[in-house]
């Protein structure tokens, strides 16, 4: 029998060897932002078209290349960053393998231009499918700019692979996100199909992350830091109170190389611990220093995993750093039900009612706020009308002067701008947007009435039809259980929906847009996936049929609203993690009187 083994042609192999490392037009992002970064590049600007599937090209002001070594960098195995397997153990670049340009330009259509601060003429480099196509000389800026078109173009099967446009696109977003927030001294810019989705001058770390995750993110922000001998630590943590249901905020560095660590991830959550509702993420941004002899971060192709000889140790450091940091955050809080209730109480009844009232039965020791979770008043309302009437309709009429000033300084709404509720608190004053917090009374009923399936219907006088298409057929059957004990009644016959029901707190006349907002399709599939159907639906409803700004309420009207609130299980945050309300208490206003 003849021999049967043959080498690989180098094309073969390549493609094969890119597999490791090119998976998605996200690896190509990736690549060629870290060795701009590594070519030292103060401004790195990356350009998509067609979610990367058409062409990635990342341009920057970095080192360049000579015209050998362009050619050079395209062989499997060429770097500039180490030159014996020594150099492994103190990697401070993030490329080293010499792998990444060689898989792209095996997988791709290649087009460089590059050039160095002392040479003349530019290089500009054509490769597709590993074959050189041409070099010439040519006019190009100091720096490398590389695109990479039609990724996969000769291998069918991995570009069939390709997710959907939104979700590569997303995928790009990430590693352009690892890479900017990990080098806020550098200028980043990203265009998408010709228009601008980021734009970050060179910052600080912190602004680098208001920048991405929007400036309000900075006052939610709290310091961490802890230096020991294992690790040099610094970033920040995001409050309790604004934590996601994703995990797109949880960032941790080793020496400026985004890395994935369960391990650490799980020393966070643990000091996060009862601070956080259920499927709540903390948010994270951890910049750790680390030796680079005491880490191996070859254990993985794309190099975010990674070993540390300290595991055990940089655990407890990570969790007690972040503990403290959460103490020290608690300790001095804006607005704090949970260390100790008394204080934030919005109403007067505890001062009032311990002074002396004898002819007027109040109990001294009620507190809205005890017996409920977290801290939070759970009081239901009839609790707090009897104790209103209590004051209100005094059935002595020797009422004394300190009854009067009782009533006087019970609760006082007043609607600003047809937008705010403002009410008065024993130490300052509440404004609350009215519709994040209607939002959140609605959200929390229709998903108390979806567990318990409690809620009354009110008849239509006139049922509705609405004319479902194939696909909203298809999602009526997921949602029918949960329309019904959320008090819709419906029935579909052949295509048309008919409503001849719905839940009494419903509005008729919002009828139309709350079906429309019902059966639009979700747009964010992986934002509705993580959450459960019945929280998807609360959501839905409670953002359809919340009053809105602009909406003049009685004082019957804001008081209500503001006493639901208060029975809320979490009173701080709307349904979409926005904050309800803000507490200008004595001390804030001193100071801004300052
Ligand atoms: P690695 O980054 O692991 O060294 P690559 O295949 O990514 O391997 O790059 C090969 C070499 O090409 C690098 O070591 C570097 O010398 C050079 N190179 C790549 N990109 C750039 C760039 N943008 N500017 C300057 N040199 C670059
Ligand atoms: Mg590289």
């Amino acid at each position: 029998m003849a021999d049967i083994i043959s080498l690989l042609p180098d094309h073969v192999a390549n493609q094969i060897a890119a597999g490791e490392v090119i998976q998605r037009p996200a690896s190509v992002v990736k690549e060629l932002m870290e060795n701009a970064i590594d070519a030292e590049a103060r401004e790195i600007q990356l350009l998509i078209s067609g979610a990367g599937k058409i062409m990635i090209q990342v341009i920057d002001n970095g080192m360049g290349m000579s015209s050998t070594d362009v050619r050079l960098a395209f062989e499997r195995h060429a770097t500039s960053k180490i030159k014996s397997a020594n150099d492994l153990f103190s990697i401070r670049s993030k490329g080293f393998r010499g792998e990444a340009l060689a898989s792209i330009a095996a997988i791709a259509q290649v087009e460089v231009y590059t050039k160095r601060a002392e040479d003349e003429m530019a290089t500009c480099l054509k490769i597709s499918g590993s074959n050189i196509e041409g070099q010439e000389m040519s006019v190009a800026p100091k720096g490398t700019s590389i695109a990479v078109k039609n990724i996969f173009y000769n291998v069918p099967a991995r570009r069939n692979f390709l997710k959907s446009d939104k979700v590569e696109l997303r995928h790009m977003i990430d590693e352009f996100h690892r890479v900017a927030l990990t080098h806020p001294e550098v200028k980043f810019t990203f265009i998408q199909n010709g228009s601008e989705i980021f734009d970050l001058p060179a910052v600080s770390f912190r602004k680098r992350i208001a920048n991405i995750f929007g400036n309000k993110i900075e006052e939610k922000l709290i310091p961490v830091e802890e230096i020991t001998s294992v690790a040099g630590i610094e970033g920040f943590i995001v409050k309790p109170e604004f934590a996601k249901k994703s995990r797109g905020q949880q960032f941790f560095f080793v020496n400026k190389r985004f890395i994935k660590s369960p391990f650490l991830n799980h020393a966070v959550s643990s000091a996060f611990h009862g601070l956080l509702r259920d499927q709540f993420y903390p948010g994270y941004f951890i910049y750790m220093q680390i030796d680079p002899k005491t880490i191996d971060i070859n254990i993985h192709p794309t190099k975010t995993e990674i070993k540390f000889e300290e595991e055990q140790n940089l655990y407890a450091i990570i969790k007690s750093m972040v503990k403290h940091s959460l103490g020290m955050f608690q300790a001095s809080p804006v607005l704090d039900f949970e260390r100790d209730p008394s204080l934030d109480i919005p109403y007067y009844f505890q001062q009032k009612a311990s002074s002396n009232m004898p002819s007027i039965e109040v109990d001294s020791s009620f507190n809205p706020f005890i017996n409920s979770e977290r801290g939070i008043p759970k009081a239901s309302k009839s609790k707090w009308e009897s104790e209103y009437s209590a004051l209100e309709i005094p059935n002595d009429n020797n009422a004394d002067e300190d009854l009067k000033l009782a009533i006087e300084q019970s609760p006082k709404v007043f609607q600003l701008l047809r937008k705010f509720i403002v009410t008065t608190t024993r130490s300052g004053l509440l404004v609350i947007d009215q519709q994040r917090a209607h939002q959140r009374v609605l959200y929390e009923k229709f998903l108390t009435s979806i567990t318990k399936r409690n809620m009354v219907s009110q008849q239509l006088i006139f049922p509705k039809e609405v004319e479902l298409t194939q696909q909203q057929i298809a999602l009526f059957g997921e949602l029918e259980a949960n329309l019904n004990s959320m008090g819709f009644v419906v029935k579909l016959k052949d295509k048309i929906l008919k409503i001849t029901g719905i839940p009494s707190i419903c509005d008729d006349k919002k009828l139309g847009k709350l079906f429309e907002d019902i059966f639009s399709t979700p747009d964010d599939y992986e934002q509705v996936a993580s959450f459960s159907q019945s929280d998807y639906m609360a959501k839905i409803l409670s953002k359809s049929l919340s009053i809105k700004g602009n909406l003049t309420l009685s004082v019957l009207e804001q008081q209500a609203l503001v006493d639901d609130l208060f029975a809320c299980k979490d009173a701080l945050t709307s349904p979409f993690n926005r904050k309800i309300f803000i507490n200008l208490d004595k001390e804030e206003l001193e100071k801004k009187l300052d």
